[in-house]
């Protein structure tokens, strides 16, 4: 069986103050039922993990190299010594705007295996590439290049957040047969590439536009083992209303 992995992805929103006064609010309401986690901007990650007690903390990205000069950038071992467990790795936002790359998503998909930090990786295609039918092409390329050279054991313990580029930040959230199809493209491309074993475990999240009124929906679905969320991740109300949704 598979444990559902909810995580809220700030993005660049939070202060240290009110990280804190965030997973304060919101631990006394955490259930069995999925992990919960926030991804909180680095500067927060401290304080974050020193507050958390069952919610799981992720960073939004990493450097795949452990030192050196590259300016502004954060290290895995950095992440490690914080007490880090999960770490976000090509959101679409850094692919558009930082020049995140496949093969760099599949460099710090390997570092973080071998440091015990569970990558989320995120794939999924742009309007353009939806509205030509491109999806699934989009999504096996995407998969198949993260996860490269990797163990099956390995791929077992990734969380693959599939978002389609046109539902995030949109409002215009993908129905739940469209997440549940390209979800399911996701598994069958791992069980092509790595076995059984590994697609059988590998946990995939539905991430765009998602909140407390859609996400019963989503979870509903075979292939949907939770959710990266971002705007209605930010508000406790609204976190606390999609905790209780997943109960
Ligand atoms: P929204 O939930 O705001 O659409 O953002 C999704 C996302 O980018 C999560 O990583």
């Amino acid at each position: 069986m598979r444990k559902p992995i909810i995580v809220g992805n700030w993005k660049m929103n939070k202060t240290c103050k009110e990280t804190v006064e965030f997973i304060k609010a919101i631990e006394g309401e955490l259930n069995d039922s999925c992990t919960y986690g926030v991804a909180v901007p680095f500067t927060a990650l401290k304080d974050a993990t020193a507050t958390a007690k069952n919610l799981v903390v992720a960073a939004e990205n990493c450097h795949f190299e452990e030192s050196g000069a590259y300016t502004g950038e954060v290290s895995i071992p950095m992440l490690k010594e914080l007490n880090v467990t999960h770490c976000i790795v090509g959101h679409s936002e850094r692919r558009q705007m930082f020049a995140e790359t496949d093969e760099t998503v599949n460099k710090k998909v390997h570092k973080l295996i071998e440091a015990d930090i569970t990558p989320i990786m995120c794939i999924g295609e742009t309007l353009e590439q939806f509205e030509a039918n491109e999806t699934e092409k989009v999504i096996r390329t995407q998969v198949a290049a993260g996860l490269k050279d990797l163990c099956p054991k390995c791929v077992a313990k990734i969380v693959i957040a599939y978002e389609p580029i046109w539902a995030i930040g949109t409002g215009k959230s993908a129905t739940k047969e469209i997440a549940e199809n390209s979800c399911a493209i996701v598994r069958d491309e791992v069980r092509k590439l790595y076995g059984d074993e590994a697609a059988d475990a590998v946990r995939v999240q539905y991430g765009g536009s998602v909140k407390p009124e859609n996400i019963k929906e989503y979870m509903a679905m075979a292939d949907i083992d939770g959710s990266l969320i971002g705007g209605a991740s930010l508000k406790v109300d609204s976190f606390k209303a999609i905790i209780e949704a997943t109960k």
